[in-house]
Formats: C-alpha cells, sequence, structure tokens
C-alpha cells in the first residue's frame, strides 16, 4: 500500500484537485491520501491555514473573523462548484466553522479547519472514506505523536477501503484539539505510512525532489535522486524546506522509504529518502542565516564541573536557545537565532553572565550564517576541502568549521551579506558543471 500525502500548493484550487485524482487513480496502491490545506495559487496569494490563523487573532482582538472567513468560504466554494460536488452541505460547515471561530476556540482550532475542509472535499470528489485526524491522531502537550495513534489508526483504517485523511492536527489524550508546528501535514503522513505499514510513503508538492543546493539561490541545482533519512534531516535543519524536520522519526525504525513528488510534473522520479543509503561524495549544501553569535571567555572554564549546564539554564531565562555550539579549552561559543532576543536583552545577558560566572569576556554580534555540507565521507573524499577552496577562491571569510559532531555533515561559519555567494560557491565547487 502506498500513502500519498499532498501539500498546499497540490491541492489549491480545483485544477490542482483534478491532477491529486489522476494521479491517486493511475496506481491502485494508492490507498490512503492525507491533505494539506489549500496553500497560495500565486505568489501574491494568501495561504487558507494564514487567513485561518488571521481569523483567530481577530477574535482575539474582540472583533469578528467574518470578514476574513469570507474569503476562505469563497475559496473553498468556488473550488467545490469546479468539481461539481455539494457546495450546500458545504456552506453549512463553513458557517458553523465560523461561528465556532468567533466563539474564541483558539487558534489551534481555527488553523486545523483548513486541512479539514480539505480533506472533506477531496473524499467526497474521489469517493473515498473521510477519516477525521482527532478521532486518530492522538497529539501530546509537547506536540510529539502519542503512541496510541497507531493503534487507533489500525483500528479505524478498514482493509481494502480508501481513505482520504486531513493533515497536521489531531486531538490530545484529554479531548482538546492540536495541531503539529507549521508543514505538520508531512507528519501526518509519515504517521498514517507506519500505522498501515506502508510499502512507500510519497509526499506531493510543486517541485520535482530535494535539490542540491536552493534553486532561488543556485540557479539550475540539480535534484538529489537518492538521500539518506539522517541526511535530509541535516539539510532541513540547515533551512532546506522541502521535507518537514520531524517527519522522519515515525517512519523511521519501519524504514518506509519517501518519496518527494511534483503534482505538475508526475512523471519526474522526484527524490527517494531511504534508511540506508552511503554518499561517498557530498550529497547537498544549504545555508543557515539569520543567527547571532555569544562568545565567552573563561581562564579554566570548564574546571568547575557543571558550569555548561549552568550557563545554558541563564541563557534559557533570557529566552536564548542556542542552535549550534563550539567548545574550546577556555572559552564557548554558542549562535542563536537573531529573532530570540533584542538589543537591550543581549545586554542584560551579558551583564548578568559577565558578573555572575567572573567572566573574563563576553559578547554577542550578528549576521551570522552557517553553511551546512551535508553527505557522507566528507574529510575522506576531499569533498569538504573542495568547499574550503572555492570558498577562498570567492573571497568568502569563515567563522568557523566543525566538522566531526554529525558523520552527515560539515558546517562552516560564513557572514551572513556573503551567504548567497558562499551556497553558490560551494555548490559549484562540489558539482561543478558537466
Ligand atoms: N497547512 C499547514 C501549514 O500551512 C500544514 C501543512 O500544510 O502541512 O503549515
Amino acid at each position: 500500500m502506498i500513502v500519498s500525502k499532498f501539500g498546499g500548493s497540490s491541492v489549491a484550487d480545483a485544477e490542482q484537485i483534478k491532477k491529486v485524482r489522476s494521479i491517486l487513480e493511475s496506481d491502485e496502491r494508492r490507498m490512503v491520501a492525507v491533505v494539506s490545506a489549500p496553500g497560495k495559487r500565486n505568489r501574491e496569494d494568501e495561504k487558507i491555514t494564514d487567513l485561518l490563523y488571521k481569523c483567530n487573532a481577530l477574535v482575539q482582538k474582540g472583533q469578528s473573523c467574518r470578514p476574513v472567513f469570507n474569503e476562505i468560504s469563497k475559496r473553498f466554494i468556488q473550488i467545490a462548484q469546479k468539481l461539481k460536488i455539494d457546495d450546500v452541505k458545504l456552506s453549512e460547515k463553513l458557517d458553523d466553522i465560523r461561528c465556532m471561530i468567533d466563539a474564541g476556540r483558539g487558534a489551534d482550532y481555527a488553523a486545523s479547519r483548513g486541512e479539514y475542509l480539505s480533506a472533506l472535499v477531496i473524499s467526497e470528489y474521489l469517493g473515498w472514506e473521510f477519516l477525521d485526524a482527532e478521532d486518530a491522531i492522538v497529539i501530546n502537550q509537547d506536540s510529539t505523536v502519542n503512541e496510541m495513534t497507531y493503534s487507533r489508526l489500525q483500528e479505524k483504517l478498514e482493509k481494502g477501503k480508501k481513505y482520504v485523511i486531513p493533515g497536521f492536527y489531531g486531538e490530545t489524550e484529554q479531548g482538546v484539539l492540536k495541531t503539529f508546528t507549521r508543514g505538520g501535514s508531512d507528519i501526518t503522513g509519515a504517521i498514517v505510512s507506519r500505522a498501515v505499514g506502508a510499502e512507500l510513503y510519497e509526499n506531493w508538492t510543486d517541485v520535482s525532489g530535494i535539490f542540491r543546493a536552493d534553486p532561488r539561490v543556485v540557479e539550475n541545482a540539480e535534484v538529489i535522486p537518492v538521500i539518506s533519512y539522517k541526511e535530509v534531516r541535516e539539510l532541513s535543519d540547515l533551512g532546506a524546506s522541502v521535507f518537514h524536520e520531524e517527519a522522519i522519526a515515525p517512519v523511521y525504525d519501519a524504514g518506509i522509504p519517501i518519496n518527494v513528488r511534483n503534482t505538475n510534473r508526475p512523471d519526474d522520479p522526484g527524490t527517494m529518502i531511504v534508511r540506508d543509503s552511503e554518499s561517498d561524495w557530498a550529497i547537498g549544501v544549504s545555508v543557515r542565516g539569520g543567527l547571532s553569535r555569544i562568545r565567552l571567555r573563561k581562564l579554566m572554564l570548564f574546571r568547575k564541573y557543571g558550569m555548561r549546564h549552568a550557563l545554558l539554564t541563564m541563557l534559557h531565562i533570557f529566552g536564548i536557545r542556542p542552535c549550534y555550539s563550539l567548545f574550546g579549552i577556555d572559552s564557548i561559543v554558542w549562535f542563536f537565532d537573531s529573532k530570540m532576543a533584542n538589543e537591550s536583552v543581549c545586554q542584560a545577558m551579558c551583564e548578568r553572565l559577565a558578573k555572575e560566572f567572573s567572566l573574563e569576556s563576553i559578547s554577542v554580534d550578528h549576521g551570522h550564517s552557517i553553511l551546512g555540507v551535508v553527505g557522507g565521507s566528507l574529510e575522506t573524499s576531499g569533498a569538504c576541502l573542495k568547499v574550503l577552496e572555492g570558498l577562498k577562491e570567492h573571497g568568502i571569510e569563515t567563522t568557523f568549521i566543525n566538522s566531526g559532531s554529525s558523520e552527515a555533515s560539515v558546517l562552516i561559519g560564513v557572514r551572513e551579506d556573503q551567504s548567497a555567494d558562499a551556497l553558490k560557491a560551494a555548490y559549484s565547487s562540489l558539482f561543478p558543471r558537466k
């Protein structure tokens, strides 16, 4: 059995949904479809999920969500009419939902309705069963999947029947509706794949797979044919945005392969994400910007047991959670998302840490990026060296190199204003045009 997840762009309007049908009907093994809410139809357009969050924000301010909700209704009604399905029943559902949002059911409820309505419309169009995610997917308070989900899904999904399931949301054990983080329909698809023991989890989107580098920066970047779970997690952590980084966990142990495909070019093979794939060269490069750096120094810093932990606890108090760390004998460097703290918070934090830990020095500066080279055998194959040579040749300054903390990536610090050039230089050194 194949589980096929369709992202927002694949269900953005009636024409896209027709493509979804022809994909699903072209292979009998496609038995379960997991769908997102309609996404953008063009650059200027708004995602249904964003509009739903806006509705909730209006209600929080004491206003009615009606003006924004009307846009949502219009889009769904238009889809239903073009697909020639019952729009009267749908109108009633839309009215009920608007009342619930106006009654203050909250952000998660509001946001989830995009997927709910999308799945309802698509199941009717296909003549497949509708299974509501809130009846099967159990989400813990920390947004992880509750193990109970798997047996619930197995109970609900009858053999031989075909289903459409909304992505992105479920219910807590206490019966409260809850969403995953943004882009979370990928996670739902992975959960369902594991529950049914799928032979393949297809992830249909608007690009022909995962690119070796962001194609908006690197023109003619190639699509990666095969990549391992580990490598794809590294790439998404570094800002490559094709596949939700948390969606690997549910299929990891079962080893279910994931195929990222393009709804608009269904004949393209896309990217296969598999458990075991040994690459002997870099597989891709990505760059994550918007980072600030804390540097602190103290003689014999690590002499005292638990020092790093104590410092980190203090950082957390100021709302800072570092995403990358480097340690020297008497120093620590942490990188964190610049959005986490403004200038005055940074200053207050530096003063407090300097005083409390009698630091020799502490400073925060901004405008950093991290370039990640992902793949296998990065050191021994010479791939890492090639990137460093390429960066030097293009006049890119590097602020650090971190190799060995992960077997699937090497991280290189660069200045944010040079990050696009760094990405281009790294790409052309690793994957020269044939
Ligand atoms: N519709 C949700 C979002 O925009 C979830 C998803 O598309 O996966 O984040």
